[in-house]
């Protein structure tokens, strides 16, 4: 799958449509101690050897590739997250 580098996105500062250059997102790391993190281990991880009780196991799928968009004009940034599943990494040309 290829992603143009540069594409239209609405821009909600602009508040109209303007070319966005993409950026491969990263999500950042978590924080082990916040409060939810430490209530979710508590209920549905521990005792349970690091796996989550009731867990289904799924068929594997692809992800969305996320991009994070950054408007040319007034330097807004946007995510954008392609509209189909690859199981590939998706490039950007
Ligand atoms: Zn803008």
């Amino acid at each position: 799958m290829q992603i143009p580098k540069e594409i239209k996105l609405y821009c909600e500062k602009c508040k109209t449509h303007k070319p966005h250059t993409l950026k491969q997102f990263k999500a950042g790391q978590k924080r082990t101690m916040g409060e939810h993190t430490r209530k979710h281990e508590a209920k549905h991880v521990a005792g349970y050897g690091g796996k989550a009780r009731h867990t289904i196991p799924k068929k594997k799928q692809g992800k969305r590739p996320t991009y994070m968009g950054t408007c040319t004009v007034c330097g807004r940034k946007t995510y954008y997250i392609a509209g189909c599943r690859t199981k590939k990494q998706a490039e950007l040309i």
